[in-house]
């Protein structure tokens, strides 16, 4: 059975209408890419299945771990082991790393014993430097320092489900292959099913996609393997009839 499964979903941002139906299912340890122009839809997707307040579904529905999620928190959501690396990450003034790992172990109902030693090992993992975590959340860190963060963040409580939008946006080409490594061992070795939004195929070539899905103006209008993707990188969106300045 699907973990995720998505059904025509219609979903509006204020009188906007953003995604017209979307179908789209998340076998359990699935890795699946989104491509798509600007403004095509991808993060509302995201944000919806997050439930993000203002994200108004307006017909369709998500189904989460056989349950029908509409109406949850996006605690509760996370509650079942969905979490996600956003695009752009928030400082959060006064928390520390370790104090948020912590809290996140207790969220879930999880033993918090050996979180430091879980951390400082993730941060080696992911070579980023073990003073961070003393540090406040995303505070004063580079664009590829909170990226990496946020991947610790995701790695260290286990998850069933971690979506990431355009986690390799603004990574240098080491960082990229340091957050897709974690990333892919989060699928192979406790079956994580990742849901990746991107614009490149180097990050799905790291992580081996299963399945991409193209979004353009709030429809899924192509589906296929790693072809795809790299077929997209060489002729863009036109072929869906995408002008040249949508992408802007
Ligand atoms: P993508 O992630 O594919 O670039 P988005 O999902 O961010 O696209 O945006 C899809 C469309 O929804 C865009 O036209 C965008 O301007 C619009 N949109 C996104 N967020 C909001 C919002 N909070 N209020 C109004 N319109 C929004
Ligand atoms: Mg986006
Ligand atoms: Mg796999």
């Amino acid at each position: 059975m699907a973990f995720l499964a998505i059904d025509d979903l219609h979903v509006s941002i204020g009188t906007k209408q953003v995604l017209h139906g979307i179908n789209l299912a998340i076998d359990d340890g699935e890795v699946i890419a989104v491509m798509g122009p600007n403004g095509s839809g991808k993060s509302t997707l995201v944000s919806t299945i997050m439930g993000r307040p203002n994200y108004q579904v307006e017909s369709g529905s998500i189904v989460i771990d056989g349950k029908a999620i509409e109406g949850w928190s996006t605690d509760e959501r996370a509650r079942l082991g969905v979490a996600l690396i956003a695009q752009s990450q928030p400082e959060i003034p006064g928390v520390r790393v370790d104090e948020l790992v912590s809290s996140m172990y207790r969220f879930r109902g999880l033993d918090a014993q050996g979180v430091t030693e879980r951390i400082v090992s993730e941060a080696v993992d992911l070579s980023l430097d073990q003073t961070l975590l003393n540090r406040w959340v995303n505070v004063d860190l580079s664009g590829g320092e909170k990226k990496k963060l946020e991947t610790l963040l995701v790695s260290a409580v286990p998850q069933s489900l971690v979506i990431g939008d355009e986690i390799d946006s603004g990574l240098d080409i080491d960082a990229l292959r340091d957050v897709a490594r974690r990333l892919q061992r989060l699928n192979e070795e406790q079956g994580t099913a990742l849901l990746l939004i991107t614009h490149y195929p180097r990050l799905l070539r790291e992580i081996r996609a299963d399945r991409v899905v193209v979004l353009v103006r709030g429809k899924i209008v192509a589906e296929g393997g790693m072809d795809l993707a790299i077929e997209l990188e060489g002729s863009g969106y036109q072929q869906f009839g995408v002008e040249t300045a949508e992408h802007n």
